[in-house]
């Protein structure tokens, strides 16, 4: 059994990782995929001493970091269900796909999240042709063109205030009657002269010319008046879903999904912790989620300290 078993390769579990194998514990980590979200990022310029990388370099280093510490990484299988420890301080049990149990006195759980998706025909088709989430990441691939995006809620609106200063023109479509985000972004919003807003808004068609994205076809919820744009790029921002269904029932998830984390990376099971894009942490970055693998690792650590024989 491991005394610290991570669930996730990205940055928080690859952060989670290095902290609790340099207190000499056994460690062992199991993901999905080595690297997560960062594996499908282009150019990273936020990374703090690192002017300009690229996701799956930085992916790399942080594996070869984890490595260096003989983490005992098993990686392409998926965690299926998680089984807290009992009253009794009994160990915990991971379950893979693969049948397979993985036994351990805490766990550290990071799986991350992924973009929703609107799910109408087109969408994969044209996606990195045209279709985008990443407003941070592709934003200035449209300087001087027209863009849509979708959803109003504060991620969309954030978006499109962020490519009004970018693009020529941005048109944001929203499914609702009203907009959902902070009045402060809809009032910013409406002070830019380049942005338009379609309310009632069911986005049914991403089009294109079989090599890019041309423009998407929406239809009016209120009198189902079909009507064609002509854009360059489409950004969904239509939420981040966690990868947390395997989770439901095992600690407390908030209505959204996340887990549901104290200061300390403490979730609602015992010996449980918890960091990264799956929680409640608010910002949805590398270097917060790399924080965050570090506090629940020491937490971990710590938990073992006090709950092991003397
Ligand atoms: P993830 O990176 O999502 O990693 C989750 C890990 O868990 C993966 O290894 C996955 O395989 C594994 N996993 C999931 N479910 C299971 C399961 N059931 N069993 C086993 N393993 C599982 N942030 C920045 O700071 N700067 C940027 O420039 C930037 N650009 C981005 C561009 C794009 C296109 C995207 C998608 C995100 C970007 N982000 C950026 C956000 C950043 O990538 C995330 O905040 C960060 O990766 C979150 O780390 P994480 O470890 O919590 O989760």
């Amino acid at each position: 059994p491991y005394e610290v078993l991570i669930v996730g390769g990205g940055p928080a579990g690859a952060a989670a990782a290095i902290y609790a194998a340099r207190k000499g514990i056994r460690t062992g980590l199991v993901a999905e995929r080595f690297g997560g979200q960062v594996l499908d990022t282009m150019s990273i310029e936020n990374f703090p001493s690192v002017e300009y990388t690229e996701g799956p370099k930085l992916a790399a280093s942080l594996e070869a970091h984890v490595r260096s510490y003989g983490v005992d990484i098993i990686t392409a299988q998926r965690a299926k269900a998680l089984h807290p420890a009992g009253a009794t301080g009994d160990m915990a049990g991971v379950e893979l796909e693969s049948g397979a149990t993985l036994r351990a006195r805490t766990v550290i759980l990071a799986p991350g999240a992924r973009w929703r998706q609107t799910g109408v025909p087109g969408e994969a088709d044209y996606r990195t042709k045209g279709v985008t989430y990443c407003p941070h990441c592709d934003g200035p691939l449209f300087k001087g063109k027209k863009v849509a995006v979708i959803g109003g809620g504060n991620s969309g609106i954030e978006a499109a205030i962020d490519l009004a200063g970018v693009v020529e023109h941005v048109t944001v479509l929203e499914f609702d009657g009203k907009l959902r985000a902070d009045d402060v972004l809809q009032r910013k919003l409406a002070s830019l002269p380049n942005t338009a807003v379609h309310l009632n808004a069911q986005t049914t068609e991403m089009i294109g010319d079989g090599g890019k994205l041309t423009g998407l076809r929406f239809s009016d919820r209120t009198n189902g008046q079909v009507s064609d744009l002509e854009l360059a790029g489409v950004f969904v921002q239509i939420g981040l879903l966690p990868n947390t269904e395997w989770l439901k029932g095992a600690v407390e998830l908030s209505p959204r999904g996340e887990i549901v984390i104290d200061d300390r990376g403490q979730t609602s099971a015992p010996g449980v912790f918890a960091a990264g894009d799956a929680t409640t942490e608010p910002f949805k970055q590398i270097v917060v989620a790399m924080g965050g693998g570090s506090t629940a690792a020491l937490s971990a650590f710590d938990f073992l300290i006090r709950h092991s024989a003397p």
